[in-house]
C-alpha cells in the first residue's frame, strides 16, 4: 500500500531536508507523480505549457491496476462519482451488431469490469487533489525547453528563460516529450497505418435504445470501436473510440479535428448504431497512431522520463493512462525509500517499470490484429473468431497479469 510508505516519513522528517522535484508536465503522470511525492511529505512543483488546464480529451479506461492506487490515494470517492457503472460488457460485430456478452452485472465477476470516464474528468480529479493538498504546485505557461546537471542539482529552463533549480527532474511531458529529446534527441515514432477517431455525443440525441448503460466494443475486419456512456456536468454523453486502419494520415496529435463525413467515410457498412454515434458526435478528434521501439534507459543522472513521455503506446488495451498513474506511484516508492540518493532513486525506479511498461506497450500493438481480422468480413468465420478469441480463458490470459500487477506494493 501507498500509505505504508508514509512510515518512511519519518526518515525523512529525521533527514530534515525533503528533496526538491520539479515535474514538467501537468497530465495525467505528471499530476499523479504530484500527488502521490506530496501524500509522502517530498516537496514537489509542477511545470505545464498550456496557459489553461481545459478539459479535454474523450474516454478512456481505468482497470483496476490504475483504480487501486487512485483509492489507496484517497480518490475513490470522486472517481465513483464520475463514472457510470456499467451494466452489462458486450463485444458486437460491426456490419450485423451480432452480440456477445463478457460481462453481466449480478451474474458474473466484476474484478475486470473497467471504470470508464473523460480524460477531463481523471484530470480534473487530480488537479483538484493537488490543489488541495499543496495549493501552488502547477505553474501554467511554464515550458521546460531544457535541463543541465550539476553534481548536486539539476537546473531546468523554461521557454521564458527563467531557470529553475532542482534535485531532480521528472519528464511527464507526454508524447512530443523535450525532457526525452535533451537525452535521446528527436525519436520519431513509426506510424502503425491506423488512426484513433475520438468523440462525445450527448445521450440525448441518440435513439432511445443506445442509453443503457453498456460497454461495446465492436470489432470488424479494418477497424474496431469502444463506446461506452460517460457522465460529466450533470449529463450523460456516449464516449466514441473508433481505431480504423489507414495509411494516408499521420499526424501524431490529440488536437486534430476530423469531419463527420471523413469519419462516416472511415466506417462505410458498420451498423445503424455506430452510424447514430458518429453523426451525432460533437467534435471529433484524430490521432495518428505510432509505436516507438522501448528506450534502453529513461534516466540520466538527477532525471528521469514517465508516462507517454517514455512507453507510449497504441490504445489497443486501453493502459496508457494505468501505465503513467503505476509509474507515479512506483516512482515516489522509489523517492520516498531514497530520499538521499536521488540518482539511485531514479535508476532503481527504472529498473523497476521498464520492462513492465514494454511487455505492456509490445502487447497492446500486437492487438491490433486481433481487433481487426479479416474472419470478422464474413459471418460463416465471424462467430467462430470471436467466441474464440473473447472466450473466459483468452480473456483471461490477455488481461490478468496487466490487471494483477499492484504498484503500491511491487517489490522496488
Ligand atoms: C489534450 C490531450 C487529450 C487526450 N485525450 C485522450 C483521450 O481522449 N483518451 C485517452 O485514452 N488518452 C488521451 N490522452 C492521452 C492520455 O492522457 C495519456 O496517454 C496518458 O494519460 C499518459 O499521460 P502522460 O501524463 O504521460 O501524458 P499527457 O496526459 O499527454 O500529459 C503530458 C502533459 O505535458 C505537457 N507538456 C508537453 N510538453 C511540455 C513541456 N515542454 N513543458 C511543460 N509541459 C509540457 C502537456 O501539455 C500535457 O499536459 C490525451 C492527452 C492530451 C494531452
Amino acid at each position: 500500500m501507498i500509505f505504508q510508505m508514509k512510515n518512511s516519513n519519518t526518515l525523512i522528517q529525521r533527514l530534515k531536508q525533503t528533496p526538491k522535484i520539479i515535474i514538467s508536465g501537468a497530465g495525467i503522470g505528471g499530476l499523479s507523480a504530484a500527488l502521490c511525492l506530496i501524500e509522502q511529505g517530498i516537496d514537489c512543483e509542477v511545470y505545464e505549457q498550456a496557459s489553461e488546464l481545459k478539459e479535454v480529451g474523450a474516454g478512456l479506461w481505468l482497470s483496476v491496476n490504475g483504480t487501486r492506487i487512485l483509492r489507496s490515494l484517497g480518490l475513490e470517492p470522486q472517481i465513483k462519482e464520475s463514472t457510470l457503472e456499467a451494466d452489462e460488457r458486450v463485444v458486437r460485430l460491426w456490419d450485423s451488431g451480432k452480440t456477445w456478452w463478457l460481462y453481466k452485472k449480478g451474474t458474473t465477476s466484476s474484478s475486470h469490469a473497467p471504470y470508464v470516464m473523460l480524460r477531463a474528468q481523471l484530470h480534473r480529479i487530480l488537479i483538484d487533489a493537488v490543489n488541495a493538498r499543496k495549493p501552488g504546485t502547477i505553474h501554467l505557461s511554464s515550458r521546460c525547453v531544457g535541463f543541465t546537471q550539476h553534481d548536486d542539482a539539476v537546473e531546468i529552463k523554461l521557454e521564458s528563460g527563467e531557470v529553475l533549480r532542482a534535485d531532480a527532474l521528472i519528464g511527464a511531458d507526454g508524447l512530443h516529450s523535450k525532457i526525452r529529446e535533451k537525452i535521446f534527441g528527436p525519436l520519431p515514432g513509426r506510424f502503425t497505418k491506423a488512426l484513433a477517431w475520438r468523440g462525445l455525443v450527448p445521450m440525448d440525441r441518440l435513439p432511445a435504445h443506445h442509453r443503457s448503460r453498456t460497454v461495446a466494443t465492436w470489432v470488424g475486419p479494418l477497424a474496431h470501436v469502444s463506446a461506452y456512456p460517460a457522465r460529466w456536468q450533470n449529463q450523460e454523453w456516449m464516449t466514441f473510440s473508433g481505431q480504423v486502419e489507414r495509411s494516408d494520415w499521420e499526424i501524431e496529435s490529440w488536437h486534430e479535428k476530423g469531419s463527420v463525413q471523413e469519419c462516416l467515410s472511415d466506417f462505410t457498412g458498420w451498423h445503424q448504431d455506430i452510424v447514430d454515434i458518429i453523426k451525432n458526435t460533437q467534435t471529433l478528434h484524430k490521432w495518428g497512431l505510432f509505436v516507438r521501439d522501448p528506450l534502453p534507459f529513461w534516466t540520466q543522472g538527477r532525471v528521469t522520463l514517465l508516462g507517454d513521455a517514455c512507453h507510449s503506446m497504441v490504445p489497443y488495451l486501453g493502459q496508457g493512462v494505468n501505465m503513467a498513474v503505476e509509474d507515479a506511484c512506483v516512482l515516489a516508492r522509489c523517492i520516498v525509500a531514497n530520499p538521499q540518493d536521488l540518482n539511485l532513486a531514479l535508476k532503481k525506479y527504472e529498473q523497476a517499470r521498464l520492462d513492465r511498461t514494454t511487455r505492456v506497450a509490445n502487447s497492446a500493438a500486437s492487438m491490433q490484429y486481433t481487433f481487426h481480422h479479416q474472419d470478422l468480413a464474413h459471418p460463416s468465420t465471424a462467430h467462430d473468431y470471436v467466441s474464440q478469441q473473447w472466450s473466459p480463458e483468452k480473456s483471461r490470459q490477455r488481461y490478468d497479469w496487466i490487471y494483477d500487477y499492484d504498484a503500491t506494493t511491487v517489490s522496488v
